[in-house]
């Protein structure tokens, strides 16, 4: 069974990955983030730091497009500058590879990920965190299972962003407790997780329900 993982996209990001970081220190849990290469050739430092505290960093994309927009040749470029960004930056070697807004479907998406020895992962609970700016909403959305995506189970796999804002943190406190109380641990995603193929991708701003 894997443990619940915590992940992070579109990072990193100088004032929020800092916040999420903090966050998963003082619930003593670790989580994966997926990158970006622009972010990353900005800051460095930061991804470094997140490795060095424990937690799993891995691929996501240089710019932020859909592979549906994107041939097999530019889908293979944009992860080429990516993972030269990462090797620049003294990062481990990613093993994962989640695209923009989790779309794997394609066989020119799965042909990449096999030529470079990477498997394709997506989430099974979508927070929804960059339509929202509560945690506390978000977080009781998550409990009545509300939306589509939102039931959470011992082997989640939840998306999250450390580049929206402070509620991605308070988010974390709140999940890392529940996850905690419901007897469960939280940790890196393992190759062992069940991913869809074609995610929950719909987030709508919150009604205020
Ligand atoms: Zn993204």
């Amino acid at each position: 069974m894997s443990p619940v993982a915590l992940t992070f996209d579109d990072g990193p990001h100088p004032q929020w990955t800092p916040a999420v970081l903090d966050a998963l220190a003082e619930a003593s849990v670790t989580a994966t983030f997926f990158i970006q290469g622009d972010r990353l050739l900005a800051r460095p430092g930061l991804a470094r730091a997140t490795v060095a505290e424990g937690h799993s960093v891995q691929a996501h994309c240089d710019r932020h497009r859909s592979h549906h927009q994107l041939s097999k040749a530019e889908i293979t470029a944009d992860l080429d500058r990516l993972l030269h960004a990462m090797r620049t930056a003294g990062l481990p070697r990613p093993s994962f590879w989640r695209p923009p807004y989790g779309d794997i479907a394609a066989p020119r998406s799965q042909e990449v990920a096999a030529g470079h020895g990477l498997r394709l992962v997506t989430w099974t609970v979508e927070s929804c965190d960059w339509a929202r700016d509560s945690a506390a909403a978000i977080f009781s959305e998550l409990l009545a299972e509300r939306r589509p995506a939102t039931r959470l189970e011992p082997d989640s796999i939840i998306l999250m962003h450390d580049s929206v804002g402070a509620h991605t943190a308070e988010l974390v406190h709140l999940l890392a407790a529940e996850i905690r109380n419901r007897g469960w641990t939280c940790g890196p995603i393992s190759r062992a997780a069940r991913t869809p193929e074609r995610p929950f991708n719909a987030c709508q701003p919150s009604s205020g329900g």
